[in-house]
């Protein structure tokens, strides 16, 4: 008898395919960690082992392309507990912004010295495969983004616009915020760095074609002296109070304002790839696509997290769920719901940051003040369920979910084997269970973070199991194996 052709054949699932809205059932066989055949029907004698699907949904393993691993703990450890988060929601790869100055790695310098130990203190950490996005803080980091793109497979960069006058937490002058980036007398995080970092990038993709598709600048829309002058009048307004106070500092106008700027600039610098991340609220999207008809040279792609999707400021877990921009009025929390069911949504990712409970100023449950709590939360492992629990509930067609979590993103940012369950591509799966009812619970979370702003939510839809690679990582409420994931080097070789 021959050998068996397939390592693992995964029987009896309904396949969702990204580009496909009829699911299908199938078996889906795996051989040296990629999918080998999708078919209605293949035989167990066709492979090594056999893994009864039992009937569940079977999405591409989800790409959650915006979080913060080691923001506020050490890398080493919050890459196996944040990955260990991510693998039990059915993510399969990480993308994490890092850059230099407090938190993180807590220091400044060149990018060609920090991000090499950033690799050296991820690998055998993550449950699931990574990459990193990386931020210019320094004027010297301009220089160094075709080095980061070229050699290290980093051809993503970020920009926080706010920055350069207001703090992470809350108002902060510009001295404090130098020391916060660490930059030096001659550096100016400012609109003017904005544009120098896009005229890099273009740079980029003029100079290397094949790198071309997948250089992008990301960007954290919301303007400092806005923010500086509503946290002024709210704070003195004590009609307002937590989650509903924090909102009004940082108003949805701020965050359009600045959408419409980096988009000006975009054009101006010929950055042809700009991806707008985390349009929390009406005006910031509707900016956002009066941009987009503005500017049809610029390819942009707009992003909402799941904490915008499911929170709104009446939210019990008040400054748990502090985070930036902030969570919105419930009428903004709808409005994004139709932009995704629009298509006006490129992609669903979480933001996860692991931010301590004590952090999270005093009292206990999230009954802090907001205005001393750090910003921030984790959520990983409640992106696809989230999204599948309330975008079925507004008819998201399940094809649309896949394409939001994974291929989507996966395109974007050149993660050319992800994002799809076809021939070719890695073995990534996230197995759902539609019918599974859960009440969301810290406790049964890994993470570190000890407590989440989505606690007591209901959510329909569990993912069982996970693949990464052809391999279990997670299955019924446990990892399986130890870390496996791998660094991702963008744009990585294609199917
Ligand atoms: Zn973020």
């Amino acid at each position: 008898m021959a050998e068996p052709a397939l390592d693992l054949l995964i029987k009896n699932v309904r396949v969702v395919r990204p580009t496909r809205p009829e699911v299908e059932r199938g078996d889906i066989g795996v051989r040296d960690g990629r999918i080998a055949r999708v078919a209605p029907e293949i035989a167990a004698a066709e492979a090594r082992r056999v893994y009864d699907g039992r009937g569940r949904l079977a999405f591409p393993g989800v790409v959650d392309a915006h979080t913060h691993v080691g923001i506020y703990g050490p890398l080493a450890e919050d890459a196996v507990h944040e990955s260990r988060a991510a693998v039990s929601g059915g993510v399969t790869t990480m993308l994490t912004y890092f850059r230099t100055g407090q938190y993180y790695l807590n220091r400044g310098g060149r990018y060609a010295e920090l991000f090499p130990e950033v690799l050296k203190l991820s690998e055998g950490r993550y449950h699931c495969d990574y990459g990193y996005h990386l931020a210019p803080i320094a004027a010297g980091h301009v220089d160094e983004m075709e080095a980061l793109a070229t050699t290290h497979g980093v051809p993503s960069f970020k920009i926080f616009m706010f920055y350069g006058g207001y703090g992470l937490h809350g108002t902060a002058g510009d001295e404090e915020q130098r020391r916060f980036l660490m930059i030096g007398p001659e550096d100016h995080y400012d609109l003017a760095h904005f544009e120098f970092v896009m005229r890099a990038a273009a740079l980029i993709r003029a100079r290397h074609p094949r790198l071309a598709e997948h250089v992008s600048v990301s960007l954290h829309c919301e303007m400092a002296d806005i923010l500086n002058a509503y946290t002024r009048l709210v704070q003195k307004d004590t009609s307002l109070t937590g989650l509903a106070a924090y909102s009004a500092a940082r108003p949805p106008h701020a965050e359009g304002l600045a959408v419409a700027v980096a988009a000006y600039l975009a054009h101006e610098t010929a950055c042809v790839n700009v991806n707008l991340l985390h349009l929390s609220s009406r005006k910031a999207v509707e900016s956002a696509l009066t941009m987009a008809r503005a500017f049809p040279n610029v390819s942009f792609r707009r992003e909402v997290t799941v904490g915008h999707l499911l929170l709104d400021v009446d939210a019990p877990s008040a400054t748990y769920a502090k985070v930036n921009p902030p969570i919105r009025p419930r009428e903004d929390v709808e409005y994004l719901w139709r932009a995704v069911l629009e298509g006006q949504v490129d992609w669903i990712v979480s933001d996860h940051a692991c931010c301590a409970a004590e952090t999270k100023g005093a009292g206990a449950g999230g009954r802090g003040d907001i205005w001393l709590a750090k910003s921030g939360f984790g959520g990983t492992e409640y992106l696809l369920a989230g999204v599948f629990s309330e975008g079925r509930r507004r008819g998201l067609p399940l094809h649309r979910i896949a394409a939001l979590t994974a291929w989507n993103p996966a395109r974007r940012y050149g993660l050319l084997a992800k994002g799809d369950l076809a021939p070719g591509f890695d073995a990534d799966l996230a197995l759902l269970d539609p019918d599974r009812a859960f009440t969301v619970s810290a406790a049964d979370s890994p993470s570190g973070q000890g407590y989440t702003p989505f606690e007591g939510q209901r959510l329909t839809g569990q993912v069982t199991a996970t693949f990464l690679r052809g391999e279990l990582a997670w299955e019924d409420g446990r990892a399986v194996g130890p870390p496996r994931g791998r660094y991702l080097r963008r744009p990585t070789p294609t199917t």
